[in-house]
């Protein structure tokens, strides 16, 4: 079984994806993590989605093409993406890698998105990440894991934020669409509770 998790940035498929993999034994493949890994390091392909990065746009389908082929490494089962795909052609392309089963949508509206996104922090030193709505510093702008300094990301800042939910409905919407007509499209309420959501996703996935 392979699985893809829809829903706008900040409708908590991170977490999600970290239960099911704790719970399920997935291989996780959020091609946001691996794009930083890929900034961080400073590869040809981090310089490259940098810029497209920093002003809220998506990196190009054939650049993350390549890297997911290239993770999943000609195995077919136990995959759950996240973040990935967001275009029908990146769909498209990714069922010439493997055959998607499931797709669960994290349906999240524009104004809730906002408010938790740009209350995220990450610090400067550790990379921590903080919530200053669910998971604030024990003093607020430290690290509670080094002391290092916290600080915003530029992509969570709010006009950034708004340009990525933007763009994200312009190019991700259709997605819904496409996987509804192929009849595996679960829809789940992303403003429950992380612990509400994991279990209707888990009952899913046990039927
Ligand atoms: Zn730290």
């Amino acid at each position: 079984m392979n699985l893809v998790l829809l829903g706008p940035p900040g409708a908590g498929k991170g977490t999600l994806a970290a239960r099911l993999v704790e719970e399920f034994g997935f291989k996780h493949l959020s091609t946001g993590d691996i794009l930083r890994e890929e900034v961080a390091q400073g590869s040809e392909l981090g310089k490259l989605a940098k810029g497209y990065m920093e002003r809220g746009e998506l990196v190009p389908d054939e650049v993350i093409l390549g890297m997911v082929r290239e993770r999943v490494d000609g195995e077919k089962e136990g995959f759950l993406f996240d973040g990935f795909p967001r275009t029908i052609a990146q769909a498209e392309g990714l069922e010439r890698i493997l055959p998607v089963n499931l797709v669960i949508y994290l349906d999240l509206p524009e104004e809730e998105v906002v408010r938790r996104l740009s209350a995220r922090r990450v610090c400067k030193k550790c990379g921590a990440n903080y919530n200053l709505l669910t998971q604030p510093p024990k003093v607020p702008g430290v690290c509670d894991r080094c002391g290092g300094e916290l600080y915003q990301r530029p992509d969570d800042r709010e006009e950034v934020i708004r340009n990525r939910f933007r763009v994200y409905l312009e190019r991700s919407a259709p997605l819904i669409g496409y996987y509804e007509r192929k009849g595996i499209l679960v829809r789940v309420d992303a403003s429950l509770s992380p612990e509400e959501v994991f279990a209707r996703v888990a009952e899913v996935l046990r039927r």
